[in-house]
C-alpha cells in the first residue's frame, strides 16, 4: 500500500496565480505587473542595522518570543501611532515574516470544524493555513459594497461555529480601507459576538490618503484581537521574513510555543533591522507612498479612459478593476493579455470565487514599467472591445 500522507497537505493546490506567472518564462519581453513586491531597496540604515548585527556575530537564536528591545520597539510603534498598550514581556512576538505568524495564531485558536469568517475577495494564502489547521474558511462578498465588509451583512453570517473573523485592511487585493464609520459599526458588531479577530494589517503604513485605523485602537475587542503585522512592505524587506504578532498575553503564550515549535525565533539580524525601521526609519513608507500614489493615478486614469469599473484603492499598491463586460474569465483574460499583448496581471479568482471577474494590477513597479504595460493594456482592450 502507498505511504499516505497528511489529508490536508494533499489537499493543498497549486496557487492559481502559478497559471499565470509559470507562463512568463516563455514571454520574456512581457510587462509583469502580477507581484506583491516593493520595487524600492531596503532602506539603508535598516540595511546597516542587520549587517551590523552580523559583522558583530548576532547570528545566534534569540528569545522563542524574539529579542525583547525588538518587541519594544514594537510595543512604542504601536503606542504611538494608535494609542494601543501592549507589553512587550508577555504581548507580542517576533515572527518568520507575518506569514508565521499568521500561521502559528490559527494554529493555536482553531478546532477541526471551526470556522473563520473573512470578507472576500482576499489574499490567497488564508484559506490554505486555515485548511491545514483542519478548519474552514467562510468567505463573504466585499464587491458590491465597494470591497467593504458591511457590518449587518457580517453580523448575519456569524454562526455558533464562526471561531474567528479575520480582516485585511488595506486589502490584498483590492487596496480598500475601512472607512472610520463602518470600522466604528464593525466593532459595535464585533462587540456582541465572542469571536477571535484576526487583523492583518501588514499595509497599514501603505495608506494614501488620511491614516490607518487599526484594529488594535478598540481597546472593547482588545482580548480577542490578534495583530498580524511585519515590514515586508512598509520597509521593503520581503525576504528577510520579519513580523511580529500582538495579541492578548492569556493566548499568546500558547502562540508563543505554537511559534517556537515550528521557528525556534524569528532571524536575528532581521530582528535588529526591525529596531532600526521602527525607530529610525518611519518616514521610508511615506516616500515609498508617493511613488506608489503617482502610479496609482496613471493605471486609474488609463482605466477610466476605458470605461472599465474600478474602484480607487486607498492603499497598498493593488488596483483591483473590473472585467466583467469583456465576457470573460478572470483567468482567460489573464492568459490572453500576457498571449496577445505580453502584459501579466493576476487573475481575479486567485482572490477567492469572489474575484472572478475581475484582475488585479500590481503597481509595485516603477512607472516607465507601468506605462509600457497599460499602453499595451489599453491596445488589447480595444481590440476586444
Ligand atoms: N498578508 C498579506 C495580505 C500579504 O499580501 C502578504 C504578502 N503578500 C502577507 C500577509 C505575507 O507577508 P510576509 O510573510 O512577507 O510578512
Amino acid at each position: 500500500m502507498p505511504l499516505s500522507i497528511n489529508k490536508y497537505a494533499e489537499g493543498i493546490v497549486t496557487p492559481r496565480t502559478r497559471q499565470v506567472t509559470n507562463q512568463l518564462r516563455n514571454f520574456p519581453d512581457a510587462v509583469n505587473l502580477t507581484i506583491g513586491q516593493p520595487d524600492f531597496p531596503t532602506p539603508n540604515l535598516v540595511k546597516q542595522a542587520g549587517i551590523q548585527a552580523i559583522e558583530n556575530d548576532q547570528t545566534t537564536y534569540s528569545p522563542n518570543a524574539g529579542l525583547l528591545s525588538a518587541r519594544e520597539a514594537v510595543a512604542n510603534f504601536f503606542q504611538k501611532q494608535y494609542n494601543a498598550t501592549y507589553d512587550p514581556e508577555t504581548e507580542i512576538i517576533m515572527t518568520t515574516g507575518s506569514s508565521e505568524g499568521l500561521d502559528s495564531v490559527f494554529r493555536t485558536i482553531l478546532n477541526e470544524g471551526d470556522e473563520v469568517l473573512i470578507p472576500a475577495p482576499t489574499y490567497m494564502s488564508y484559506e490554505t493555513m486555515i485548511d491545514l489547521a483542519g478548519a474552514k474558511a467562510v468567505f463573504f462578498d466585499t464587491t458590491d459594497t465597494g470591497f467593504i465588509p458591511f457590518p449587518e451583512r457580517l453580523e448575519s453570517l456569524i454562526t455558533e461555529r464562526t471561531k474567528a473573523i479575520l480582516f485585511n485592511y488595506p486589502s490584498n487585493p483590492t487596496g480598500a480601507i475601512i472607512p472610520q464609520q463602518t470600522m466604528n459599526k464593525l466593532i459595535a458588531v464585533l462587540e456582541k459576538h465572542d469571536v477571535f479577530i484576526l487583523a492583518d494589517e501588514i499595509y497599514s503604513e501603505n495608506v494614501f490618503d488620511g491614516k490607518h485605523i487599526s484594529f488594535a485602537s478598540y481597546s472593547s475587542i482588545r482580548e480577542r484581537l490578534f495583530l498580524i503585522h511585519g515590514l515586508s512592505k512598509s520597509h521593503s524587506m520581503t525576504g528577510w521574513r520579519v513580523g511580529y504578532v500582538l495579541g492578548p498575553a492569556k493566548i499568546m503564550q500558547y502562540v508563543t510555543r505554537v511559534h517556537a515549535y515550528n521557528s525556534i525565533c524569528a532571524n536575528l539580524p532581521g530582528q535588529y533591522a526591525t529596531i532600526a525601521a521602527l525607530e529610525k526609519s518611519q518616514q521610508s513608507p511615506n516616500e515609498m507612498n508617493k511613488a506608489y500614489i503617482k502610479r496609482r493615478k496613471y493605471i486609474y486614469d488609463v482605466l477610466q479612459q476605458l470605461d472599465i469599473d474600478v474602484v480607487l484603492p486607498k492603499g497598498t499598491f493593488y488596483i483591483f478593476p473590473s472585467i466583467k463586460k469583456f465576457g470573460l474569465t478572470s483567468l482567460d483574460f489573464t492568459m490572453r493579455l500576457l498571449k496577445e499583448s505580453g502584459v501579466a496581471v493576476l487573475p481575479g479568482s486567485s482572490f477567492t470565487k469572489y474575484g472572478e471577474g475581475y484582475i488585479r494590477i500590481s503597481y509595485s513597479y516603477a512607472l516607465p514599467e507601468i506605462e509600457r504595460g497599460m499602453k499595451r493594456f489599453k491596445n488589447f482592450v480595444e481590440q476586444l472591445a
